[in-house]
């Protein structure tokens, strides 16, 4: 961050420099051109010079004069663009670095902090006797935490496989069985929730099995951490003009229309920082659309009715 100031500096000095020189200049070459033809207007009054000769050196006055002007703004202009350049590139540079920055804190905390619960969820079995239902909570809560665990690690080291160019391997697969399979986890570790599920057309799809799970788990996971007090989420599948869809809906805390292309991007997540009190990343969305576009399909989020999201993800349908 030192170095970061220094530059900046150093820049703001070369720029003044830059632009005082550029006025000094002026100023200097105006006042000689002046000066020049002053002294010859002198000659001209004392009669050394000739009218014709005279005109001449007048035109050339006022030549020198608009060239200088015209240089000058010619100059100025190019400076305050390569200026405007250099400090919006400057600013994009800042905007990812405090991107990263946010995303590193982030990850620290969300390795540390299910870790920590997991470790005294497990200290608790170990000291004392629980009544079944406690038992039962804590138990779901540990599972809860590893899950979430898994899908971080699980979206750390895909986003990194990305950028590495990785390569997707597609196959035919039954669609409903693929969803069907994640389903139920997610089921199994949040009891709390009622997934509802339209899985009667039986479709097919060419994926990636790891990259189409990755895919939905982290929209099922968000529908679930951002479920506000509904406890409904709804999963289907149909065929459409040669195409599959699936659909994950909530009726959770929503999102703007402001919002909705913006949650796409890598590191983004909606509201401040240091206010927000829901875990994450910002990395799961980012990776849903990286993963339908090799899918060749598309994502996109609307509003639910009354209330929350709907995911609908379309990748192309085959024969079975
Ligand atoms: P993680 O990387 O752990 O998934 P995240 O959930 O914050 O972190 P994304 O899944 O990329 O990141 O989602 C980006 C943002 O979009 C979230 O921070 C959240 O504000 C918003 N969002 C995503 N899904 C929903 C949803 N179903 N309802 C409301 N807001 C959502
Ligand atoms: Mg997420």
């Amino acid at each position: 961050m030192q170095n970061k100031s220094r530059t900046k500096y150093i820049a703001i000095l070369v720029i003044s420099y830059m632009l005082i020189a550029l006025v000094w200049w002026s100023v200097l070459l105006f006042s000689k051109n002046n000066e020049a033809f002053n002294s010859q207007t002198l000659r001209f009054n004392e009669g050394n010079l000739t009218s014709e000769a005279y005109a001449q050196i007048e035109e050339k006055h006022a030549r020198q004069k608009y060239m200088i002007i015209g240089e000058g703004l010619v100059f100025g202009i190019m400076l305050i663009i390569g200026i405007r350049l250099i400090v919006k590139s400057y600013s994009r540079e800042l905007a990812v670095a405090q991107k990263e920055n946010n995303f590193l804190l982030s990850i620290t905390h969300e390795l540390k902090s299910p870790i920590a619960a997991i470790q005294l969820i497990l200290d608790t079995f170990k000291k004392r006797e629980l009544p079944k239902e406690t038992f039962d909570t804590l138990n779901t809560n540990a599972l809860e935490e590893t899950d979430r665990l898994n899908t971080l690690v699980g979206n750390l080291l895909y986003a990194n496989k990305l950028s590495y160019g990785t390569s997707f391997h597609f196959e035919q697969r039954d669609l409903v069985q693929l969803l069907k399979n994640i389903l139920l986890h997610f089921e199994k570790i949040h009891p709390q929730f009622d997934i509802q599920t339209d899985l009667r057309q039986s479709v097919y799809g060419k994926v990636d099995d790891d990259a189409f799970k990755i895919m939905i788990s982290n929209i099922l996971e968000n529908a679930i951490k951002y479920s506000g007090e509904s406890k409904e989420i709804m999963c289907r599948l149909s065929l459409e003009n040669d195409k599959a869809v699936i659909s994950i809906e909530d009726r959770g805390i929503g999102i703007s229309d402001q919002e909705k292309k913006t949650i796409f991007e890598k590191f983004y997540r909606i509201g401040n920082e240091d206010t927000r009190e829901t875990k994450g990343t910002g990395l799961g969305l980012y990776l849903c659309k990286e993963i339908v576009t090799a899918h060749k399909g598309d994502i996109v989020v609307k509003n639910n009715n009354p209330k929350g999201s709907i995911f609908r993800i379309t990748i192309p349908a085959y024969d079975k």
